[in-house]
């Protein structure tokens, strides 16, 4: 373990490569944590931070302290599009000429940050809340007029120039790297499996970047793929909970995830959150014998403060997640949802 005087720490996790701590600013996870992975054509990140002039000056003395500039990074690949990943890869870029990639279907949804514009999110986000029950005190400031609203972030994130395949080699000179991918957190969210031999030997296949798929303390937000030009209806807990038995199966050696610490056991870590989410599906149930709309279902909920505690945006992160669980409910043929319109509620079967 090595830190500089500013702060930022960096860690060599053997076998050429290293983590940079990058402060996600006013965040309780507290860090991104970068990887550098050296390769013959020079350092190639996994994840670059938030954009932030702090985070950027700390990736930047992560970098140093390695030995490192960020003009030599020969590309950047990215594990899924949330700003506390992807933010600072258009300034990686513009410093170095990087490469960025990212799975298409998170490349879809920069692209559709970058072309909507905020008032439709607006008004897309007020109907999808008012059909989940919420109240009108909750989805008017959603309505108000532009000017008196706070500014949308992440506005204008780097559209990607190359993609991640799942299932192909990444195109790292002297490297094995494969694309695992990884939906539920998000559509298009990849883990990245060293194929090497674990630098201490460990047992098992590898290490696995796991961005936020899997975590070593906390289990990551999974909610809607909110598309308002797509009405499909997607199950991203389904896709999660399939995503963690995959990444069970491959057994890497140790974990680099993209938050808190590098960790060992991964089919452990994966049956824990495996019976975790039945536990959390099947309390649901019991709270859904009388009916309740997403927006009740989510008051009722366990989070990790009181409801009454809970700020606005972070109620609509709730009652994102509520329905992602309802959704699971029914496709499991657990629940169902009542006929009568909106706001939809939902009973169990
Ligand atoms: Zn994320
Ligand atoms: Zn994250």
């Amino acid at each position: 373990m090595k830190s500089s005087r500013n702060g930022p720490t960096t860690y060599d996790h053997g076998g050429g490569v290293r983590s940079l701590r990058v402060p996600i600013p006013d965040n309780p996870l507290g860090h991104t944590l970068v990887y550098v992975v050296d390769t013959d054509r020079g350092p190639v990140l996994v994840d670059t931070g938030w954009d932030d002039p702090a985070s950027w000056d700390a990736l930047d003395a992560g970098l140093d302290a390695c030995g490192l500039s960020v003009a030599e990074v020969h590309g950047v690949v990215i594990t899924h599009h949330h700003p506390d990943h992807h933010g600072l890869s258009g300034r990686v870029r513009e410093a170095s000429g990087a490469w960025v990639a990212m799975h298409a279907a998170d490349t879809a949804i920069v692209r559709r940050t970058r072309e909507t514009r905020p008032e439709r999110w607006y008004t897309y986000m007020a109907a999808k809340l008012a059909a989940a029950g919420a109240p009108e005190e909750h989805i008017a400031p959603l309505r108000r007029p532009p000017a008196l609203r706070r500014p949308f972030p992440g506005l204008a994130p780097a559209l990607p120039d190359r993609e991640i395949v799942p299932g192909e080699l990444l195109a790292l000179p002297g490297r094995r790297v494969r694309a695992i991918w990884t939906p539920g957190h998000t559509p298009g969210h990849v883990c990245l499996h060293l194929e090497e031999e674990h630098p201490s030997r460990l047992p098992g296949h590898g290490r696995l970047f796991s961005g936020d798929h899997l975590l070593p303390e906390i289990t990551p937000h999974i909610g809607l793929y909110e598309d308002p030009d797509d009405a499909t209806v997607t199950d991203p807990l389904g896709d999660y909970l399939d995503s963690l038995e995959r990444v069970g199966r491959l057994a890497p050696a140790e974990i680099l995830p993209a938050h808190q610490h590098a960790f060992t056991d991964a089919p452990g870590r994966v049956r824990e959150l495996l019976v975790h989410h039945e536990e959390r599906l099947t309390g649901l149930l019991a709270l859904l014998a009388t009916p309740l709309t997403p927006w009740q279902l989510a008051e009722r909920m366990e989070w990790n403060r009181p409801w009454e505690q809970i700020a606005h945006p972070s109620r609509n992160i709730a009652v994102s997640e509520a329905e992602a669980h309802l959704r699971r409910l029914v496709k499991q043929g657990r629940a169902e949802a009542l006929p009568g319109g909106e706001p939809v509620r939902y009973v169990a079967v």
